[in-house]
């Protein structure tokens, strides 16, 4: 099976590094036209350069719907359209349950949760103009059952993603729009690495059934295939993966 993206237009927000990046890199080898979002609009820029043709770098800030309108807006008019988006932009906070602040629980709901409608709704709008559509949203083992790393705000937001993908993907299907989510469990990014030690990091991933964390670039993989033909018939699912750490 090959993946063939060619004459897709893609919006990945949070693609300045980690599993964003990657899953830019994957659409843009399929052959899609990728715009790569991301809060610094310099490492946003800088992580499409290498892609050569067919990338942009683009800021946005995800909690902003203006910010959100205009990205989309950007990429409809220099691209013709969007067929493709993937919300990879997120935020952690580890704070235990009795420390959450207000401030902390609003920004988590603010980026994981209100990011990821604002840009599905943007997107849906141009994609609608085309009937061909494929969202991908990223939430987390966390949304189905408690977040490793993350606080309660972490896990509740990835849950309110599950939601809002099922929600939308019933919606949004008259439409030949698909939304699906992805349920990644540990993977090896700043997100993981700036949350915990290398050693806690390292226990954990003895701890799964496939003894190590899981890498941007599988997570990536999955969501290319949720991205293309080949998933025509999968909507308002959620794809875990995450080396056995959760099976239901
Ligand atoms: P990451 O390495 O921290 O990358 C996230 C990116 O999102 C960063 O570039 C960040 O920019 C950007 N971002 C944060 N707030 C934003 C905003 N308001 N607007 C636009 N961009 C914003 O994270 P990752 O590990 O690749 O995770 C990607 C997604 O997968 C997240 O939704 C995460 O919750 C989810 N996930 C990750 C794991 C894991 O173990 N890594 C597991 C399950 C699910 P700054 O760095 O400038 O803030």
């Amino acid at each position: 099976m090959q993946i063939d993206l060619t004459g897709r237009t893609a919006v990945v927000t949070g693609a300045a590094q980690g599993i964003g990046r990657r899953t830019a890199e994957h659409l843009h080898a399929a052959g899609a036209t990728v715009a790569l979002a991301d809060l610094d609009p310099d490492r946003a820029a800088a992580a499409a350069v290498p892609l050569g043709t067919r990338a942009i770098g683009l800021g946005v800030d995800v909690r902003s719907r203006a910010t959100v309108d205009a990205m989309i807006g950007a990429v409809a008019q220099r691209f013709g359209g969007v067929d493709i988006l993937v919300t990879c932009a997120g935020i952690l906070y580890p704070t235990r349950f009795q420390e959450i602040t207000e401030r902390e629980w609003d920004q988590t709901f603010a980026v994981n949760v209100s990011g990821v409608f604002h840009c599905c709704q943007a997107a849906a709008a141009a994609m609608r103009i085309r009937g061909w559509g494929r969202i991908v949203n990223l939430s987390s083992t966390a949304g189905k059952s408690v977040s490793t790393l993350g606080g309660a705000h972490y896990t509740a937001s990835k849950a309110a993603v599950l939601g809002l993908t099922r929600a939308a993907a019933k919606e949004l299907a008259p439409f030949g729009i698909a939304v699906n989510a992805v349920c990644p469990g540990l993977i090896d990014t700043e997100m993981a690495r700036t949350n915990t030690t290398p050693e806690r990091l390292e226990a954990y991933a003895r701890s799964f059934p496939i003894q190590r964390l899981g890498r941007p670039e599988e997570v990536a993989d999955l969501i290319c295939f949720l991205a293309s033909d080949h998933a025509a018939y999968l909507t308002g699912g959620s794809f875990d993966i995450n080396g056995g750490d959760l099976m239901i």
